[in-house]
């Protein structure tokens, strides 16, 4: 795939910055930024080579600026590309872009470097897509699931896995062909083998997008409790500073405040919240409709309770009626700085319980861990592919349905119907990789990204 226009655009971001870096790729990338260059000649020269040089628009100089030089196919396009960097001040930057579009370029769209790169082989689809995952990732874990994606681990074990299901295909095309002499080329028992094992890896990709997802977008964490448990005091003390309003009249906490907390390279979005005692007048009402919203949008759950109030019997009821198998929960007994020793000793243990005072912040690192571990650590399993984008969650979910249509009708249904929901199952394995696009969907993926990029 050749692109015969010279794309252009500022790589960096807008505004004054001591340099801003220009992007020039496409087959004249390296005649035009020669013809506004005062210094080398930039067509003799080598791909991976830094010139220095004046800008010129016929006699007048606009910048003193380095050019590097990426000659195709190495570059990250697979095109001539060229780094102009001048200084970031927007005239410059501005003026040097209209010239070099006199000169022959075009503004680039929207991701379209990044789309060239795919379209010429560099990268495929999920790769571009982790491109812009690391651009907007904002914590260690989410850049270590960009990378990871990037480097293509995800894509790689996909492959594997629709070339033994294309050949599977063919064999059974090969069946429609000699439709008349009722004739098996694949073995059913193979093919069920091979579906299974695939179905297997998909499930676990499919499983892994929750977790995946907390990395990327943020774990959305509850905290929730009796009204005076100490939800507020201990929002600040994990948050470190006073954000939420601690007032000792219960119920002042009306509306969610969210907050988010990094833990380990993790965030966690803390949505504090009313209490979820019966509320008696309306605005605390709504409120607390609110916490069962949260409640159940969320991934983790903190319960706190006032471990100097709260009756067994109380505890047990409002666990009992906050339990979601979707959701984790930690059970936090708050207020120890009023008990004594065996009181605390004699606090009901759940296995996830952790003893604090939020106020005199007591345990309150100890508490930290745990909430990393109950949400992430302990369900890492160490070396697993995650999935972080919905559009290959999507894709994941529509083969795994493919294929147990496969495996359903394998003993009932006639080749070609076997055929077509393999080819199915094909396309959309295909579609996450991008060896099946479509115009619509490139568009929609690449217009997200910046333009520059
Ligand atoms: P919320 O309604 O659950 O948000 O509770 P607040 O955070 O507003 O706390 C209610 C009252 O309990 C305030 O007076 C806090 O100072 C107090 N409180 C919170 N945590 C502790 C704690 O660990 N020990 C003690 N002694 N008081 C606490």
């Amino acid at each position: 795939m050749t692109n015969s226009e010279t794309i252009v655009a500022l790589a960096t971001p807008n505004g004054i910055g001591a340099l801003g870096i220009i992007r020039l790729s496409g087959p004249d990338a390296i005649t035009i930024a020669n013809s506004v260059f005062k210094g080398k000649d930039l067509t003799q020269q080598a791909s991976h080579t830094i010139h220095f040089g004046n800008i010129v628009d016929g006699d007048v100089i606009l910048d003193e600026v380095l050019m590097s030089l990426f000659v195709a196919p190495r570059s990250y396009t697979r095109e001539n590309v060229v780094e102009i960097s001048c200084h970031g001040s927007a005239y410059i930057i501005e003026s040097i872009i209209k010239l070099l579009i006199k000169k022959g370029a075009r503004s680039a769209k929207a991701g379209e470097f990044t789309l060239r790169a795919f379209l010429n082989g560099q990268l495929d689809l999920s790769q571009a897509e982790a491109v812009a995952d690391l651009i907007a990732s904002n914590s260690k874990a989410s850049q270590q699931v960009a990378l990871q994606q990037l480097r293509g681990g995800f894509s790689n074990q996909l492959q594997t896995l629709r070339d033994q299901l294309v050949q599977f295909a063919s064999l059974i095309e090969l069946e429609l062909d000699f439709a008349e002499e009722d004739v098996e080329f694949a073995n059913r028992d193979q093919l069920k083998n091979l579906i299974l094992q695939i179905n297997k890896v998909i499930i676990n990709l499919i499983n892994s997008f929750e977790l995946g997802n907390a990395i990327k977008q943020g774990v959305n964490t509850v905290i929730a409790g009796r009204p005076n448990a100490g939800k507020s005091t201990l929002l600040n003390a994990l948050l470190n500073e006073e954000r939420a309003i601690v007032s000792h009249i219960p119920g002042t906490t009306r509306d969610t405040i969210e907050e988010v907390l990094n833990i380990h390279g993790i965030n966690f979005r803390l949505i504090d919240t009313a209490g979820i005692r019966e509320a008696t007048d309306t605005i605390e009402q709504i409120g607390v409709q609110r916490t069962m919203e949260k409640i159940s949008q969320s991934a983790l759950l903190i319960y706190v309770y006032d471990a100097s109030q709260i009756t067994l019997d109380e505890l047990n009821q409002d666990i009992e009626s906050l339990k979601d198998p979707g959701i984790t929960m930690m059970v936090v007994a708050n207020k120890i700085d009023l008990l004594n020793n065996e009181e605390i000793a004699a606090l009901p243990h759940t296995q996830k319980e952790v003893v604090i005072s939020a106020k005199e912040k007591f345990h309150i690192d100890d508490l930290k861990n745990k909430i990393y571990h109950a949400a992430i650590k302990d369900k890492l399993t160490g070396d697993e592919t995650l999935v972080t984008n919905i559009r290959h969650l999507e894709a994941l979910q529509k083969t795994e349905e493919a294929l147990s249509r496969v495996l359903n009708g394998m003993d009932t249904v006639t080749s070609d119907f076997l055929s077509m929901d393999i080819k199915q199952a094909l396309h959309y394995l295909g579609e996450i990789t991008g060896v099946v696009s479509t115009d619509d969907l490139l568009e929609n993926i690449f217009s997200k990204f910046c333009i520059g990029k």
